[in-house]
């Protein structure tokens, strides 16, 4: 029995293995871009001009970027069962939520001080739970990616998944609660715009530290081995880069800030390009898989059709054999009894073949056996109606549909005659010079409930017949 996929194998079939030529360019973008934000850090706090659709439009790339990625995940845990990738599906889908209050809080966006109740510093602490709950996903996918291997149950998936979604929204409405009610309980992280508060208390390089943690356990744990955890790795990489951007920005519209804006881009827009990649990928392999299923099937039918072909054929002679002839019989009085008209057998025995064996040799035989059965076969094949088949042994079938006594006996004399045709000389037949046959004839209509042995004993009377009154003759029964 073949053996089915297990949910493991599921998992390795979902990611494709990064090759070098991926790898080399995942560490270009990286390198590329750590350059360029090394480049910019000294000068990140210089001012730009507020471009204030900047944001809208950042944060609905950013957005859009991230719901798909959290769906593509979404649906590779349903495929392989996956606690882990529900994990990473999660976290992407706590930073696309997450946005939504950042933006919103946002001051001099929507309105002058933020709406849905955005306290003077909301916005950065979203920032901060943004920046910060990334990494923490992250992590917690490195974790749960290494422990557990054995997927999960095939019931409850759904379940699961929505109970983690459940959990997700929850978070982040308590985010939300957290720094608008909280506004001023929280630390202070941002004076008047300015963002050196971030750094001097803390919490900015506890940001900062848990994306370097997270990229340090992703890269030890899976090593970018799969095109999407070398792509996640970038990504990692790239958020660090914009943490160290904002840290050191100063101030919001600084080149550092939008420096920082665009590496987030860059970071949420490099892992749904990895994965629309890998489904890229499988759906070319399932393309390709299904033309070699269906050619292999087309193979297959084209053997069985030869082999039905094959067991229905005598490999002596080349006609249909005896398994043919029955099937043809009891096709052929069905159709006589449903349709009432009769049905015919001819049996067809080679004279005193027995001693032409003696004589001629066994493979003599045999050659008169395949001269007698193509005389056969051509004389009935002239009759749409009749089928030619070898019996056993010298002994010939030939069922005629829809014909009486008369016809069938007519074919059986052309039959008779056919064989006489070719002359084969027979020294020891005591009924000609040459190799004949005699012939026995039934016809009739068949009734339901008849089987085909009853009428082959009827045709088998007749032969015997034929061989009694001195051979080469057609004897008709019935
Ligand atoms: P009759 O005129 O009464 O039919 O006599 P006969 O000798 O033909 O009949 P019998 O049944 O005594 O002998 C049939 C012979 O056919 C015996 C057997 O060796 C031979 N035979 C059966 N099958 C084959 C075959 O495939 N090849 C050859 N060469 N001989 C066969
Ligand atoms: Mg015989
Ligand atoms: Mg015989």
């Amino acid at each position: 029995m073949p053996k089915s996929l297990t949910p493991t194998d599921t998992h390795q079939l979902l990611h494709i293995p990064s090759s070098s030529t991926h790898k080399r360019a995942a560490i270009c973008v990286a390198i590329f871009l750590f350059i360029v934000s090394m480049l910019i850090l000294p000068f990140g706090e210089r001012m730009l001009p507020e471009v204030k659709p900047f944001l809208p439009a950042f944060i609905a790339w950013f957005l859009f970027g991230d719901f798909m990625t959290a769906y593509l995940l979404y649906s590779q845990f349903r495929a392989a069962r996956s606690m882990s990738l529900l994990v990473l599906s999660c976290t992407y889908l706590y930073t696309a939520l997450i946005t939504l209050p950042h933006i919103l809080t946002f001051p001099g966006v929507f309105s002058d001080t933020g709406l849905i109740g955005a306290g003077d510093q909301s916005a950065v602490w979203l920032w901060v739970l943004w920046h910060g709950g990334f990494p923490a996903g992250i992590m917690l996918y490195v974790w749960t990616s290494w422990k557990t291997s054995a997927p999960l149950k095939p019931r409850g998936l759904g379940r699961k998944g929505a109970a983690a979604i459940m959990v997700v929204l929850g978070i982040v409405l308590g985010a939300y609660l957290l720094v608008t009610l909280g506004n001023d309980v929280l630390p202070r992280i941002i004076q008047k715009g300015n963002f050196r508060a971030l750094l001097d208390s803390g919490i900015g390089p506890v940001v900062w530290m848990l994306n370097m943690l997270a990229l340090v356990l992703l890269l030890v744990v899976h090593r970018g081995r799969s095109v999407l955890h070398l792509w996640l790795t970038v990504a990692v990489f790239v958020f660090l880069l914009d943490v160290t951007l904002t840290l050191f920005s100063g101030a919001r519209y600084s080149l550092g800030w939008y420096a920082a804006r665009t590496n987030s881009l860059i970071s949420a827009t490099v892992v749904i390009c990895s994965l629309m990649y890998e489904v890229n990928k499988l759906y070319i392999r399932m393309v390709k898989n299904r033309e070699q299923l269906l050619s292999s099937r087309q193979r297959l039918e084209e053997a069985n059709e030869q082999l039905t072909r094959l067991s229905e054929m005598d490999g002596l002679t080349e006609i249909p054999n005896r398994r043919a002839f029955d099937d043809k019989l009891s096709e052929a009085m069905k159709s006589s009894a449903a349709g009432s008209y009769p049905a015919a057998l001819l049996l067809v025995d080679v004279d005193y073949f027995k001693a032409y064996n003696d004589h001629y040799g066994h493979l003599g035989g045999d050659a008169v056996l395949k001269e007698v059965a193509a005389a056969l076969e051509q004389t009935a094949s002239a009759s749409s109606l009749a089928s030619a088949y070898r019996y056993g042994g010298e002994e010939f079938a030939v069922i005629m549909k829809e014909a009486g006594p008369e016809e069938a006996a007519a074919l059986g004399e052309q039959i008779r005659e056919a064989v006489a045709r070719l002359q084969i000389s027979h020294e020891h037949s005591q009924v000609s010079p040459h190799v004949s046959v005699s012939i026995g004839v039934h016809s009739r209509i068949v009734r339901d409930g008849e089987t085909g042995q009853q009428l082959v004993d009827q045709a088998d009377r007749a032969l015997y017949r034929a061989k009694e009154a001195g051979r080469n003759r057609v004897e008709i029964n019935g």
